[in-house]
């Protein structure tokens, strides 16, 4: 198979124009907003509308899990060609804008983790209603979310207890969910639910639950140790009654495991944008770090110790450059719509390795320095900021046993 990682003149002139604004425009004001636990709606508002006068559109940011609506993520053949892919423009944009602020990809209006089952399992119907909602925030920002996780199940995502039965004309969901992004700020959630625990994922159903639909009602927003600026609500649902045109993709649709399959195809999408999330952050402590050695210790340091630190950070910059080829052939993969199970998880747990070591050997190598807040030194932020991407979208755990299932099938320990 040939994998082509040379960027097109489009998408260098994207990484650039973003990591420009990134280091420039964005991290000035990151650790503010992580102090505020929120990003302004007018920062967000004015971020939006510069990306869509720089590239038409937030898909031409490629945003695409993100910013983007329906239309704007799904090219055709000559236009991927031209620009690129989108999942490949959608990784480079998100390590760049991470070197900025990882919590203002998160905090983007638009349908966000809620965009890839809507597009990929929604009838054309539900696509045009859900997403239209986006097309016009003159008088609001609008987000979407992604509501799958339960106190009782995290990575365990086949052991949901969220339950829902049919009425009438109508489905009755009852549960909770927890830690979701701009869950409670969203238009909609995509709920995922079961029609009966016991049947594991054929039971599955996937729900968009709409804002003010009775019995939906939003319970706590976690106070975080990192990405603090990103909303992180639990969901209630209470008798919870939701029309039927809102099962996602309509009945016909779970007659075979497809329900939870919507789930999983979220994750081979968003993985490699997780990745190269994690990858920006680590970038920017590794960047933040090999700029102080230089500055710092070429002059006044013994040369073993300094040859040591440069040794430590060769490796954190091999690990990161290796992380980022998996990511693109992840990212390169869905962009063909060739299965990228495997490649995703691989590119997730190898990018949020990486990126933690980077953040702690940065934090280790600048001393006390690399532990005190500041506007343009945001070592111990990013090391807070970090962890996360190692825990959601499946810990790195979780992508160890997704690549071994792959590689061996048949093995039956898990
Ligand atoms: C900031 C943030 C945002 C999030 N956003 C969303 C969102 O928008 N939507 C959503 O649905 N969820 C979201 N999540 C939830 C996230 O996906 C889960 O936290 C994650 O899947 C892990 O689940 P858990 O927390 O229940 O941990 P657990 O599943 O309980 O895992 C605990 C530990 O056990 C390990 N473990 C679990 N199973 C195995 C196994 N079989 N073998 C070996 N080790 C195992 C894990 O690797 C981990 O180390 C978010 C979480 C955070 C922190």
């Amino acid at each position: 198979m040939t994998i082509e990682f040379t960027l097109t003149k489009r998408q260098e002139e994207l990484r650039s124009a973003i990591g420009s604004l990134a280091r420039n425009v964005i991290r000035p004001q990151s650790l503010g907003w992580d102090r505020a636990h929120g990003i302004p709606e007018e920062f967000l508002l004015r971020f939006t509308q510069m990306a869509a006068s720089m590239g038409g559109t937030a898909g031409a940011w490629g945003v695409q899990g993100l910013g983007a609506t329906g239309e704007e993520a799904s090219e055709s053949a000559e236009k991927k060609k031209k620009s690129g892919g989108a999942m490949v423009s959608t990784v480079v944009a998100a390590e760049e804008l991470a070197t900025g602020d990882p919590a203002l990809l998160l905090c983007l209006p638009g349908p966000g983790l809620g965009g890839p089952p809507v597009r990929g399992s929604g009838t054309p119907e539900q696509r045009e209603r859900f997403f239209s909602v986006f097309k016009d925030m003159s008088a609001g920002l609008k987000w979407g979310a992604y509501a799958l996780t339960e106190p009782g199940a995290g990575s365990d995502v086949a052991g949901i207890r969220t339950s829902c039965r049919k009425e009438g004309r109508e489905w009755v969901l009852n549960g909770r969910k927890c830690y979701i992004t701009n869950g409670a700020r969203a238009s909609w959630n995509v709920v995922f639910a079961t029609i009966d625990p016991s049947l594991g994922r054929a039971g599955h159903r996937a729900f968009v639950v709409e804002k003010g639909t009775p019995g939906f009602s939003v319970g706590k927003i976690e106070d975080k140790m990192g990405l603090r600026a990103s909303e992180t609500a639990e969901l209630v649902l209470e008798d919870c009654r939701v029309p039927e045109e809102n099962l996602l993709g309509g009945e016909e649709k779970y007659q075979t495991k497809e329900g939870f399959l919507t789930a999983m195809k979220t994750f081979d999408n968003t993985r490699p944008l997780v990745a190269a999330m994690a990858i920006g952050i680590g970038r920017a402590a590794y960047e933040h770090a090999v700029d102080f050695v230089k500055e710092r210790y070429v002059l006044s340091r013994p040369i073993p110790r300094y040859a040591a630190i440069a040794e430590r950070l060769a490796r954190v910059g091999r690990d990161l450059a290796a992380a980022r080829i998996l990511t693109l052939r992840a990212a390169w993969l869905a962009d063909r719509e060739i299965a990228n199970a495997k490649e995703a998880s691989m590119a997730k747990a190898a990018g949020g390795q990486a990126a933690i070591k980077a953040c702690m050997e940065a934090i280790e190598i600048c001393g006390a320095h690399g532990a005190v807040a500041e506007d343009q030194q945001l070592l111990e932020k990013w090391f807070r900021d970090i962890k996360v991407y190692d825990i959601f979208e499946g810990t790195g755990q979780i992508q160890r046993i997704v690549i071994s299932k792959r590689l061996m099938p048949d093995l039956r320990s898990f």
